[in-house]
This record gives structure tokens, C-alpha cells and sequence, in this order.
């Protein structure tokens, strides 16, 4: 028998997106483009071309490499443009009728869209629309763009995306397609959630993506970031740039520089590696402890935890070895092996650690249970002292911009103070980073006007339903 995966103790993304214009390997470049995406979403994939002035796409549930096969690819052959798309549904269900890029067809042309992201008005403007007539075919609020997009097209191109981007409110970076062949690019005002700009190497044909990690994989130089606010279209006449909405204090979601991206990935103008490995310089200098070693629980706290040992002068060790090759189902366990889950992850080194005294560097701590496992298991291995620090502030309020804790009772430090959550855990010392501190790190000149750190301090940059409106909860 064998069931789902079970090792979802950790905050997950919504989506990445890609795009490339008018290139001989379109599909196949859009294939490799999600593969370095696949951290954002593992749920669904798709990807959808040009042909014929025709979109045509394929999508289903799994992994890219699931999803697609050679034959599959081939089918979707031919010097054309793309879109693609990986998913983890944060709103509407896991069902393959949410996975995207969505495809409709209007007036004798087609349109392919994909999200990243959450609609924070999607409620009301779906109830406007459906008393206006429209159908939903999906439960997803990426759907809703589309709808407002089509309504306006008459007008031309421009016109029906300015149209739409006027009325969504929320985290958004989309790739749109057109049967016409152009791809363009949304990030919406805040720019919550990344999105950059490349060109191939070989072609000079222009790339969109989430991450710039999926433009070294399909050999593209990085060119730019889109500035929040800004729609990129490009088509045949080169890149043309408008900015519809003013820009409103800008609020790049920090998390995502924190534990979202890619390590190799260049977002919101710096490099996610060393920005998480002065992130543990930073915890070293603000919770200093004598221990024998510093180590992660991989892979997520391994950068802050190089900082960490840096800082502090303590030897770095990798404590916790991983197994890469567990899939997303697995034969179930017998009721008596507890905790079977987290122990088939990650396996203790018990030479190297019997009798030390040890750091854990974490990057986060979302519900708790599996720190919670994982240290009994090091105690239980005769570890002398547990200490523990985190690269970031307490999560204790839900993020509603598209990270899938959007309750406050999904967080454990919402309901337990740092003592209470000490104990709770099995240690004998818990440290965050100070919100300063984190924000200082990033290197980025007045981080407090730049990020988005509501999931910390309350501080929502963008109301998230009718009550509360840009407001601090605290
Ligand atoms: S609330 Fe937190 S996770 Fe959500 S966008 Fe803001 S910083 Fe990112």
C-alpha cells in the first residue's frame, strides 16, 4: 500500500512560471525552465505553445518529469513561443482542471495565462463577474485575470491587460501567451513575488522566469527584474515596457530570500546564498553559544548555517545526513515505527555527534512537528546539548500573498512564546533573528520600505478581505 508523502511540516510556494519568445525549442527550453523551478510547486505542470496561431498545451498532476515525456515534447514542436508552468495550489483544489497555463479561446484568438501568486480580491470580483455572466471553468483565482483581461480586448492588447491589472489586487507575477505568438510579462505593484527578464546566448530570444536559476539552465544571460508594477510584452518588434499602476511601496516577499528560492537564484537584486549566509552571520553575532558544532537540518538551514560556523568561529558538520532519493509516495509503515516519516528524510550521524553539545540552524519553524521529532531523535542518540537558532523572526501571523500557512492555528509561534516553544521542542536554548537584523542582512538599502514581512510583524501591505485593509494586526 503506499500513501502520500507526509513530510509537509514546511511552508510551501505557490508556482513558477516561464516564458520564451519565438524560439526553434520553445517547448523543450520551457520543459528545462520549470525543471529549475520545480522547488515552487510540485503539484502540476504544463506548458503551452503557439501553433498555427493556435495555443496548444498539455498539463497534468506530478512533476515535470512526470508530466512529460519525449513524445509529449515533440508534440508540442516548432519554432514558436511558450509558457509554463509548475504549481502548488494555495487557493482552489489540487485537481488537474486548476493546473495551468489556463488556455481560452475569444473571438478567434487564443490566450494562455500562468500565475504566481494570490488574488486577495479574488472573492469579490468572481461573484461581480459571475453576475455578469461569466463562467468558471477552475476554483483558482488565477482564472479570474483572464476573465477581466477578455473583457476589454476589444480595445487591443495593451488596453485589455491594463484593464485587468486595474482590478486585481494582491501578490501576481504572470506570463501571458497570445495566439499571435507574444509573451508578456506582469508583476504586479508591490512586486511580492519575483520575476526577471533573459535573453538565450544563442538567439537573442527573449526568456521570462520566477527564478534566475531557470535562465542558466536554458543558457540565457539575466538582464533584468521586472520593477513591480511593470507589464514586459514582447513580440516580434523587440520588448516594450509600460507601467500602468504607479509603483506602491514596494514589498518583495522576504521569505522567499530566506527559504523559497533557489540558493543559485538572483531575486530582488541579490543572491539568495550569501544573502542567507549573512543571515547566519548575523544570528551568530545576536545569539553567540558555546557547542562543539554548528549544523543544518538539510537542505534548508545549510547556507544560514555556513554563516553561522563563519561567525562564530565553531566548526561546520553536517550532523544530518539527507536521503535525495525519497519520492512523494512510499510503501506505509507499520503502526509501530513512529515518526517514520521524518526519520526516512533525514538520519543522524551518531559518531560525530554522541556526547556533543551542537547548534541546529534552522531557517524556519512552521508548525513544529518536525524539529520536534528531530531533536528527540538527537537526544535520544546521546547528544549532550540542543541548541537551536532560526534565520528569521517568529512566524505568527498567516501570509494571504500565496505561501500556503494562511491561518494563524498553522503556526505553532503564534500560540507559544520562544521560552514556551524551548521547552516544547526539547531544547536547551531557542533564538530568532531579530526583524532588524534580518532586514539589515539582506544588504538592500531600507529593507523596512522595500519587503514584504507581514508573516512577523502583522504589517500587510495590502488589505485581505473586506474588514482589514493595509493595516498592522498588532
Ligand atoms: S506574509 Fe511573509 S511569506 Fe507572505 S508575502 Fe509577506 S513575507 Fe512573504
Amino acid at each position: 500500500m503506499t500513501c502520500q508523502n507526509t513530510f509537509n511540516d514546511r511552508p510551501r510556494e505557490a508556482c513558477g512560471v516561464f516564458g520564451i519568445h519565438n524560439h526553434p525549442e520553445a517547448a523543450r527550453l520551457t520543459y528545462f525552465g520549470l525543471y529549475a523551478l520545480q522547488h515552487r510547486g510540485q503539484e502540476s505542470a504544463g506548458i503551452a505553445v503557439v501553433r498555427d496561431r493556435r495555443i496548444a498545451f498539455h498539463k497534468g498532476m506530478g512533476l515535470v518529469a512526470d508530466v512529460f515525456s519525449d513524445d509529449r515534447l515533440e508534440l508540442l514542436k516548432g519554432e514558436c513561443s511558450a509558457i509554463g508552468h509548475v504549481r502548488y495550489s494555495t487557493t482552489g483544489d489540487s485537481v488537474v482542471a486548476n493546473a495551468q497555463p489556463f488556455v481560452i479561446h475569444y473571438s478567434g484568438k487564443s490566450y494562455g495565462v500562468a500565475h504566481n501568486g494570490n488574488l486577495v480580491n479574488a472573492h469579490i470580483l468572481k461573484k461581480e463577474l459571475e453576475e455578469s455572466g461569466s463562467i468558471f471553468q477552475t476554483t483558482t483565482d488565477s482564472e479570474i485575470f483572464l476573465h477581466l483581461f477578455v473583457k476589454n480586448l476589444k480595445n487591443g492588447l495593451e488596453s485589455a491587460l491594463v484593464n485587468a491589472v486595474t482590478r486585481i489586487e494582491g501578490a501576481y507575477s504572470f506570463v501571458l501567451l497570445t495566439s499571435r505568438g507574444e509573451v508578456v510579462g506582469i508583476k504586479d505593484p508591490h512586486g511580492f513575488r519575483p520575476l526577471c527578464l533573459g535573453r538565450c546566448l544563442a538567439n537573442d530570444r527573449y526568456v521570462l522566469a520566477s527564478e534566475s536559476c531557470a535562465l542558466d539552465l536554458v543558457q540565457a544571460e539575466f538582464i533584468r527584474e521586472l520593477e513591480p508594477g511593470e507589464i514586459v510584452i514582447i513580440s516580434d518588434d523587440g520588448v516594450k515596457s509600460i507601467f500602468p499602476q504607479k509603483s506602491v511601496c514596494p514589498s518583495a516577499c522576504i521569505f522567499e530570500l530566506i527559504y523559497f528560492a533557489r540558493p543559485d537564484s538572483r531575486i530582488f537584486g541579490k543572491n539568495v546564498y550569501l544573502t542567507r549566509k549573512a543571515h547566519g552571520r548575523q544570528l551568530a553575532k545576536e545569539a553567540p553559544v558555546d557547542a562543539d558544532l554548528v549544523m543544518p537540518f538539510p537542505d534548508s538551514g545549510n547556507y544560514a548555517a555556513i554563516g553561522y560556523a563563519a561567525e562564530s568561529g565553531i566548526p561546520f558538520d553536517l550532523g544530518m545526513i539527507r536521503n535525495h532519493y525519497v519520492g512523494r509516495t512510499f510503501i506505509q509503515p507499520t503502526q509501530s515505527m513512529r515518526d517514520f516519516s521524518v526519520r526516512m528524510k533525514l538520519n543522524p550521524v551518531k559518531e560525530l555527534l554522541k556526547g556533543k553539545d551542537i547548534i541546529i540552524i534552522e531557517d524556519s519553524i512552521i508548525r513544529g512537528t518536525t524539529a520536534k521529532t528531530r531533536v528527540k531523535a538527537l537526544r535520544e542518540l546521546g547528544v549532550k546539548k540542543v541548541h537551536m537558532r532560526i534565520s528569521c523572526p517568529p512566524h505568527r501571523f498567516p501570509c494571504h500573498y500565496g505561501i500556503d500557512f494562511s491561518t494563524k492555528g498553522e503556526l505553532i509561534a503564534a500560540t507559544k512564546s520562544v521560552d514556551a516553544l524551548r521547552d516544547h521542542l526539547g531544547l536547551d536554548s531557542l533564538y530568532y533573528l531579530s526583524l532588524e537584523g534580518m532586514l539589515a542582512a539582506t544588504g538592500v538599502a531600507q529593507p523596512e520600505n522595500n519587503f514584504c514581512k507581514a508573516c512577523f510583524d502583522g504589517c500587510y501591505p495590502v488589505g485581505f478581505d473586506d474588514i482589514v485593509s493595509k493595516t498592522c494586526l498588532e
